[in-house]
């Protein structure tokens, strides 16, 4: 990667610690690899996008069905779907400083030369045979120390809702089509997690499996490829970043009969955003077989049994977070220095709006300013008072969490009930009566 998107990165990091966005796992311990921890501005952001993504996908539609299956699965879930024997990573070890890479990563992997031939990239000692690696976290359960009570972190979302299709049948008997959808966690156990948010070994997924007739799943692969380009629209990720690649059958997973993974550029390379995938009959079919349920549909118009087929959109919650970071980021010479700023949506800016009172020690201008802030706090939550510091700071430090409108009441307020509101994109002020702001913030966020 070159100096300037390293440079970009680095900035992000950056900021995202300063603000309080995100910080390192366990930093005050030195840290743990893969993991983060958000903080009141990054928690905030994370919950917008999820309630966005969860009114777009379930709330708003006639045919999905929201659930929130468990974390940990009886182990048989995972024998059923081959994760327990395939879900692995190439893996090798440096004979000389133990570190483990992941072969595909070294460019090793493939190659028709024997892998003892390639350096450790650390130390430059010998490294071993490739390996499997496999990438569940495994744990025990009770009191029992025997292989029964292993069970594993979910590696992904959608078996919660593949072994939940019965349930949710038997409950709310949809026709052909409809889908579940979830918002959780997983968690995978990288070899090597890197590049802040990007690859981490726990991780939201926002997911749906939506189920079909085999003979429709062309018709809506499509309509699925365009929802989910229109989600990429709707919360602000550059689209200019966003390339489409059709994976080849040879890098498919060995039951998806199309995938294509949305790709986005980011500073250190273009990498996969989110993921299309269908499924076909795979994983309900499995679980038939493996656990004797029958999970079949009935089709009460052609009076037969079929086994739906499904295709999954998948939707990485932190690395939405951090597509959305580089497409906000943005730097201009307006004032006399840089100024960095955040150009988030209303929708999903974690401030919507910051009320200051022009001067910190004037009582009334403080009151009045607190009257305000309250009654904006009680319409729209995400509203911050700001108090500390010249005008100008404040508005430097609002602009670069991604506020989009700073409100100072100041001496003329207390004489003509008017507020200066000022547009973080622009720099722009202007006067408005106190009387018209609830309105006029709640029309600037319809429209955004
Ligand atoms: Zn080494």
């Amino acid at each position: 990667m070159d100096k300037k998107e390293n440079n970009l990165m680095e900035k992000i990091i950056s900021l995202c610690k300063r603000r309080g966005f995100i910080y390192q796992g366990s930093e005050i311990y030195g840290g743990l690899a893969g993991t983060w921890d958000y903080g009141p501005l990054g928690v905030t952001l994370k919950n917008y996008i999820k309630n966005l993504w969860w009114k777009k996908f379930v709330e708003s539609r006639e045919d999905m069905y929201g659930i929130d299956a468990d974390i940990l699965m009886n182990a048989e879930v995972w024998k059923a779907t081959g994760h327990v024997d395939n879900f692995s990573d190439p893996m090798v070890e440096c004979k000389k400083c133990k570190k483990r890479f992941r072969a595909d990563q070294l460019d090793i992997s493939n190659s028709d030369k024997k892998l003892d031939i390639s350096n450790c990239p650390e130390c430059g000692g010998k490294l071993g045979e490739e390996k499997k690696f496999n990438m569940m976290f495994s744990t025990k359960i009770g009191a029992l120390e025997d292989s029964s009570s292993i069970v594993y972190l979910r590696p992904e979302t959608a078996q919660g809702m593949f072994v939940n299709f019965k349930n949710i049948i038997d409950s709310f008997h949809h026709k052909l089509p409809f889908g579940l959808a979830q918002i959780g966690k997983a968690f995978r156990n990288e070899i090597t997690p890197r590049d802040f948010i990007f690859r981490v070994r726990e991780f939201n997924q926002m997911e749906i499996e939506y189920f079909l007739e085999e003979e429709d799943w062309e018709k809506y692969f499509n309509y699925w490829r365009e929802e989910m380009l229109d989600w990429i629209n709707l919360i602000g990720i550059d689209m200019n970043h966003i390339h489409e690649l059709e994976v080849d059958k040879d890098d498919r997973a060995h039951y998806s009969d199309r995938t294509i993974d949305f790709e986005f550029d980011f500073p250190f390379g273009r990498n996969e955003l989110y993921g299309l995938s269908y499924r076909s009959d795979f994983d309900l079919s499995r679980h038939s077989n493996s656990s004797s349920v029958d999970l079949s549909y009935f089709n009460e118009e052609k009076k037969e049994r079929i086994a739906p087929h499904v295709i999954e959109p998948t939707f990485g919650l932190e690395r939405t977070i951090l597509a959305l970071m580089i497409s906000s980021y943005k730097e201009d010479t307006k004032g006399k220095e840089i100024r960095s700023y955040l150009a988030f949506k209303p929708s999903i800016a974690p401030v919507l709006c910051a009320v200051s009172p022009l001067l910190k020690n004037k009582k009334e201008l403080r009151d009045y300013a607190h009257l305000i802030y309250r009654s904006l706090k009680d319409e729209f939550g995400k509203v911050m008072w700001d108090d500390n510091g010249n005008i100008g700071k404040r508005y430097r430090r609002q602009d670069e969490i991604g506020t989009p409108w700073c409100i100072v009441i100041d001496f003329d307020t207390l004489k003509d009930n008017t507020v200066t509101i000022r547009d973080r994109d622009t720099g722009k002020q202007k006067r408005i009566k106190k009387s018209r702001l609830i309105n006029y913030l709640r029309k600037k966020i319809k429209n955004s």
